[in-house]
């Protein structure tokens, strides 16, 4: 039977899974495949954990193969489905970044601040109950700590900016990092002859700009051949978005505090986002529609408008 399972291999052993959150190509969780057992960084929510068992299927391994659940932090596309994958998969410990266990281990607190963002319907629409995790099967990683998946080696660097709780994860079998949001976003529809799109999910509630921006320096100390992003997929020439999405961050944060005395500071956000967006997309040579224009990037920039607002009300 072919599986309607969206999922793609890449080398080293990498396959990325669509999980279906939102839109196809919006958000992935990777499986990596060494020596018969599995890691699987990202989850997706609660809905995306099916696909990720289908894809485990599709590969002959049982969910015994799968050792090592690695949300790369606590924010619900990457970690709603962690606690049900967790039981779905008893033998697979959660590696997690300090300030993220305690979130995975009693959700309330996380489910709430998520509510207040989203509203309690659409939450549970989208994201369904997080699922608690056994803490005697979390495992804290702290910066620099490494893992080791069958023999090949995890290494784990905090990357705060985009979030407190975020690391991202070094493979050196593919030469790869896990970015999860501190890379940006590239959705593949933006892609045109001068490269992926890169935008920096400014969302609530920890967006610290300089952070960022020193994580992207000890992301790129690391001289990487491939990032694999969770929004969207494998990039290359990472230098080149480097210096794209720390353009865009610096952009962002102007652009919020230019609107700091504006009656309405969300609106403000929201509508100097829209423009700025619209302006470098043309410059990157992207034509889209106001339908199109919506449906790919209307959502992120409410929720990057939610975070600058908070950041501005910070300083
Ligand atoms: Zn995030």
């Amino acid at each position: 039977m072919t599986s309607p399972v969206p999922h793609f291999d890449l080398d080293f052993g990498i396959t990325c899974i669509d999980v279906e959150y939102i839109r196809p190509r919006m958000a992935c969780c990777y499986l990596i495949v060494h020596n018969g057992k599995a890691a699987i960084i990202e989850t997706g929510t609660n809905f995306s954990v099916p696909l990720i068992l289908q894809c485990l299927r599709d590969k002959g391994l049982s969910v015994n193969d799968v050792e090592l659940i690695i949300p790369t932090h606590v924010h619900l596309d990457h970690a709603g489905g962690v606690g049900s994958l967790m039981q779905e998969c008893p033998q697979a410990t959660l590696l997690i970044h300090p300030r993220g266990a305690r979130h995975m281990i009693a959700p309330q607190k996380l489910t709430e601040a998520c509510k207040m963002v989203y509203g309690e319907a659409e939450f549970v629409e989208m994201y369904g109950e997080l699922v608690p995790v056994e803490e005697s099967r979390v495992q804290i990683m702290e910066d620099k700590e490494t893992v080791s998946l069958s023999g090949r080696d995890l290494n784990f660097l905090d990357s705060p900016g985009h979030a407190k709780h975020h690391f991202v994860i070094y493979d050196e079998m593919s030469k790869g990092v896990f970015t999860g949001d501190i890379f940006g976003a590239c959705y593949p529809e933006l892609t045109s002859s001068k490269g992926p799109f890169i935008i920096p999910p400014t969302s609530p509630s920890q967006f610290d700009p300089d952070a960022w921006y020193s994580s992207l320096d000890r992301l790129m100390e690391l001289n990487c051949e491939r990032a694999y992003l969770t929004h969207f997929g494998a990039v290359n020439d990472l230098p080149e978005l480097a210096v794209d999405i720390r353009r865009r961050i610096e952009s962002s944060s102007a652009l919020a505090l230019g609107c700091k005395s504006a009656e309405n500071l969300f609106e403000s956000i929201v509508e100097a986002l829209t423009r700025e967006t619209k302006k470098d997309l043309q410059e990157h040579g992207i034509q889209l529609g106001e339908a199109e224009f919506h449906k790919l990037l209307a959502g992120d920039i409410e929720v990057s408008a939610q975070g600058l607002e908070l950041w501005v009300n910070q300083i």
